[in-house]
């Protein structure tokens, strides 16, 4: 049987099984798979230069043609060199070749290639070594470039590439319509495959890659969308509506601001529905997104069933346990903790109380919802700091006990947008106010000249009775020059804050341990907390009230302003301290937009402004199917097209499963793990 697409990457011609085992390394499984492991980068032969004009000990093109081979010369170690002497008309070079005879074999006397490799030499004896070549002949100068994993040349990808294309050209396919690639202005699939790989030109490699990158966007959002119908099975745990949350509310220290009660009202709304919730609640750290989540809770107990807060850490699961015990416990809801750090007895207890009905809510990391966990009536599951938990988890917890209501809470506020595709499969509330009396944090930026300054004001604030956050981006001491917690900790206790109480906390430190440490900073036994962005997420320490950031150059736009979050969570005035030397356009530019707003989206906003929706993609942070092109590729125009584009077929055709739309499906169940939405 000839070798199809979809056949074994091995039966391609020029293949076999040892070079098909390499593929499979790279996740490459068929002829398919192939033609998208898309270039990660191209040669330009076209821009080759004169051997005089070579930049020395640097990449170069040249035009050469072979003069004499040299017999290749064996030296100790197995080793082989090959060297051939060229010249580009004007200038003689010699070419080396290392440990690869037969590539060498194939140049030919008097032949002329293009050749792309390193030149080193002087002025008056110049040697290109270990070459890329291609006949002078050859049509194709822009030549690809792929990510290869041992034994797999870039020219044995090229080569298979070729094959695989023409074999795809024999049987040609399409997967959008004619009419949507007409009004998008996209050029064919087929064009688009070839000139990714083999471009003619610069402009051919944009329309392709404009096409592919339409393409993954709206098979994202495709899947997304379709994920959302999927889990609208209905639920077992319909909520009785006559139930009120009011007393909750007024019994709350606080007055809930407009948002927080638009999203509990949302939420209740949704619990009360016979399709299971599935519900973003987004909002800047500090904004009270807890409190919204104990409503929940509250309501769920009310009505008889069990809810399970998620968090990412266990320093924030304690955190909310405690939270939500204090909201919850008065009004008799029981809530528990169940963390790996208790003891297999008392874990063994609190399982058996969870399956019997004996707490009402359940908070921990991901571990509670695992298979050992079992529930008497889980109606809930509420995952708090989102952007950690992957699609496919999202998906797995739909099938948990009789479809529960999900919440997920998210601190990294995104605009719409973006939102729309990365949580395409939930509703969103957000929180956009802050509770009424915040102060927004004062933000500074200074150069590392202003240190000693800033830790006068630092030790200030220490003396009102304030803490102290200081982070650096390393744990330990590298080869680089940014400030590692451990250094700078045993630094500061014999400098700038001596006489103060300074503790670590860092990712390698146990569970244990950096609870114990979060526990004396959160009684105000420790005055200043120096630490790695381990303290970025939720962590709530109201007296906490000064954040210094140390190479805060390393820090993207989001990531500052999650850390300056730990701050101006109480009622005191708070400040952040931005500290860096470098004064690159891009650096400064996050400097100022952290010096000048507090909002969340707005910075969001921002961020997306300077580095493009790849970077969120990329960060497979929101846990989406790793995307191939448009993460490099993709722009907000393109993004809002593909969107529209997935609005307009799910409309028409909401299983994607008219004649047309099949090929399209076919292709979002190979981008989304099958189960997830076949
Ligand atoms: P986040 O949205 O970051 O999870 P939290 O729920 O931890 O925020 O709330 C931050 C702090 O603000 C907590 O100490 C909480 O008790 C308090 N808080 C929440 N809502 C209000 C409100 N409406 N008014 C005053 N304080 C509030
Ligand atoms: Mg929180």
């Amino acid at each position: 049987m000839a070798a199809t697409l979809f056949s074994d990457i091995q039966y391609l011609k020029g293949v076999g099984q040892a070079r098909g085992e390499k593929y499979r390394k790279l996740g490459i499984n068929s002829p398919y798979e192939l033609i998208y492991h898309i270039p990660r980068a191209y040669l330009d032969f076209r821009a080759h230069v004169p051997v005089a004009q070579a930049v020395l000990n640097d990449y170069n093109v040249l035009k050469l043609t072979i003069l004499k081979k040299l017999p290749p010369q064996r030296i100790k170690g197995g080793l082989v060199i090959c060297k051939a002497a060229a010249s580009d008309g004007i200038d003689d070079i010699l070419i080396v070749i290392y440990n690869n005879v037969y590539y060498f074999q194939a140049l030919k006397e008097g032949g002329t290639y293009y050749m792309y490799g390193k030149v080193n030499g002087n002025f008056l004896r110049k040697e290109i070594s270990s070459p890329v070549y291609i006949k002078a002949e050859e049509k194709v100068l822009i030549q690809p470039v792929y990510h290869l994993t041992q034994g797999l040349s870039v020219t044995m990808v090229r080569n298979n590439m070729r094959q695989a294309l023409d074999m795809m050209h024999r049987e040609p396919f399409e997967t959008l319509p004619d009419e949507i690639l007409r009004r998008y202005e996209l050029c064919p699939l087929m064009d688009a495959l070839e000139n990714i790989h083999f471009p003619q030109s610069d402009m051919a490699a944009e329309i392709a890659r404009r096409r592919l990158a339409f393409d993954e966007l709206l098979k994202l959002q495709l899947g997304m969308s379709m994920m959302k119908t999927r889990s609208r099975r209905s639920t077992a745990y319909k909520m009785d509506s006559s139930i009120s949350v009011a007393p909750f509310v007024e019994g709350l220290p606080f007055e809930l601001t407009d948002d927080q009660k638009k999203a509990v009202s949302e939420i209740v709304a949704d619990l009360c529905k016979d399709v299971p919730m599935n519900r973003l609640l987004q909002g800047d750290v500090g904004s009270g997104k807890t409190a919204a989540a104990a409503a929940a809770c509250y309501f769920a107990a009310k009505n008889g069933t069990q809810s399970a807060l998620m968090a990412p850490t266990e320093i924030l699961a304690s955190q909310h346990y405690r939270t939500l015990s204090e909201f919850l416990e008065p009004f008799g809801v029981r809530v528990s903790l169940l963390t790996g750090s208790l003891t297999a007895k008392k874990k063994a207890a609190l399982r058996e109380q969870i399956a019997a009905g004996e707490t009402d809510v359940v908070v921990g990391t991901h571990a509670i919802i695992q298979k050992d966990v079992e529930y008497r009536d889980l109606a809930l599951v509420i995952t708090d700091e989102q952007h950690r938990f992957g699609v496919a988890q999202r998906a797995a917890l739909a099938e948990k006990g009789d479809s529960p209501h999900k919440l997920v809470m998210s601190a990294t506020p995104i605009p719409r947008t973006l939102a729309l595709i990365i949580y395409g499969d939930l509703d969103i509330s957000a929180i956009t106010q802050l509770p009424k009396g915040r102060k927004p944090v004062k933000t500074y930026a200074v150069t590392g000249k202003l240190r000693s300054r800033a830790f006068g004001f630092v030790r200030d604030r220490l003396n009102e009775g304030r803490q102290a956050y200081v982070v650096c981006p390393m744990i330990e001491e590298s080869e680089s020059d940014l400030f590692a917690v451990k250094t700078y900790a045993e630094n500061a206790a014999k400098n700038d804050l001596k006489g103060y109480v300074t503790a670590l906390l860092h990712g390698k430190m146990k569970a244990a341990e950096k609870d114990k440490v979060m526990k004396k900073f959160r009684d105000g036994e420790i005055q200043v907390l120096i630490c790695t962005t381990v303290v970025e997420v939720g962590v709530d320490v109201p007296n906490a009230a000064v954040m210094v950031i140390e190479n805060a150059e390393r820090f993207g736009l989001s990531q500052l302003h999650q850390l300056r979050g730990r701050v101006g969570r109480g009622q005191y005035e708070s400040s952040c301290i931005l500290i860096t030397d470098n004064t690159s356009d891009e650096c400064v530019k996050r400097m100022k937009i952290m010096s000048s707003t507090s909002d969340g989206f707005k910075i969001s906003e921002e961020d997306l402004k300077m580095r493009g929706p790849g970077d969120f993609f990329g960060s497979a942070q929101h846990g989406l199917p790793p995307l191939k092109i448009a993460d490099i590729a993709c722009n907000m125009e393109l993004m809002n097209k593909a969107q529209n584009c997935a609005r307009e077929l799910l409309a028409a055709d909401p299983e994607l499963d008219s004649r047309e739309n099949r090929a399209l499906k076919m292709d979002v169940m190979r981008l989304f793990n099958k189960d997830i939405i076949g």
